[in-house]
């Protein structure tokens, strides 16, 4: 047993010399100093010693023991981990400001527009962000050899099987006139998809306002007043706007709605490139073959679209030149609005 004690000793003092970094010294205790370690584990073995050797081997060993200890209490400092103590509280230390979130400008802009159309009448629709061919070009009477059907144009997705990110918010038109029936007053607020350069004036997403109204005899009349409305509500009483001729494949006839420009009131600036008006809006009469793809009656009823570009009126409202200022969240720009 002695010889035991002095081996275990020879064993300790080894690997005394060896703790080196913080988990050796926790392994030494692992080792050594706990309930099931080797110094115990002769402890335990004193029941078989004989009552003379016990004073001396019990000696010996707490001897051991305590040697053990004071070793690895003078290295404590060295590598004990430390323990975690909660700093205590400085009532003098400044308190930590807390920051509101805000809406983003774009559905600020986004929210005024739908909040005049839902007085005006209009529910609110929406639709997937990825459609299929169908919905997107086919239902909205694109020829099948359309420029937008272009790779270049339009995000496909890989293997989608014809599905793409919607290029507008004119597919969900189409959805809408399918569980709906007429009559129909709805816009339809979205982020569209475009393959396109980013620069200051375009991106690759942005945010578009579909309206979509079906009825009985429907007129361009009815289209002109209501979009009017819209404007001098959203832009006031005092812009001026005017309707120009135009095409897309989903109206006919179709016409695009400028304001004058207020940034030069219509003389011409940078802004308008020269030409005192900006273009807002896309409009027209929904061609007898989108009413058809929506399975609605075209010889029953007519109806009139039109569609807004968010940033661009946010660009407008806020005086923004730098289109590509309203996706970098630069809480600078962000928090002015
Ligand atoms: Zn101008």
């Amino acid at each position: 047993m002695i010889n035991e004690i002095k081996k275990l000793r020879e064993e300790i003092d080894f690997h005394l010399k060896e703790i080196a970094s913080a988990d050796l010294f926790e392994q030494f205790k692992l080792s050594y100093l706990v309930k099931k370690g080797k110094i115990q584990e002769l402890f335990d073995k004193m029941k078989t010693v004989t009552p003379d050797e016990k004073p001396l081997v019990g000696k010996e060993l707490n001897l051991l023991r305590k040697f053990a200890e004071e070793e690895i209490n003078k290295l404590k400092d060295k590598f004990a981990k430390p323990e975690t103590h909660v700093p205590e509280l400085d009532l003098t230390l400044p308190g930590r400001k807390s920051y509101h979130g805000s809406y983003h400008p774009v559905l600020q802009i986004l929210d005024e527009m739908v909040e005049i159309f839902v007085l005006m009448g209009f529910s609110v629709a929406e639709g997937p962000d990825i459609e299929d061919g169908f919905h997107n070009f086919d239902a909205l009477n694109f020829a099948a050899d359309h420029p937008a059907r272009d790779m270049q144009d339009t995000f496909f997705i890989k293997n989608g099987n014809n599905l793409l990110l919607r290029t507008h918010t004119s597919p969900v038109q189409i959805r809408v006139m399918k569980s709906q029936k007429p009559p129909i007053r709805c816009i339809m607020p979205g982020r569209v998809y475009r393959n396109e350069a980013i620069n200051a004036r375009s991106l690759a997403e942005f945010h578009q306002i579909e309206g979509l109204y079906i009825d009985k005899n429907v007129s361009f009349a009815q289209l002109k007043g209501t979009l009017m409305e819209f404007s001098r509500k959203m832009y006031g009483e005092n812009s001026k706007f005017r309707f120009r001729p135009s095409y897309f494949p989903f109206t006919e006839p179709s016409a695009e709605l400028d304001i004058s420009c207020f940034l030069c009131g219509g003389k011409g600036c940078r802004i308008c490139k020269h030409q005192g008006w900006l273009e807002i809006a896309g409009c027209g009469m929904v061609h007898p073959n989108v009413l058809h793809s929506g399975e609605i009656n075209h010889e029953e009823y007519s109806g009139f679209a039109f569609g807004f570009g968010i940033e661009r009126v946010a660009l407008l409202r806020t005086g923004i030149e730098d289109i590509r200022l309203f996706y970098e969240n630069d809480k600078r720009v962000l928090e002015q609005f």
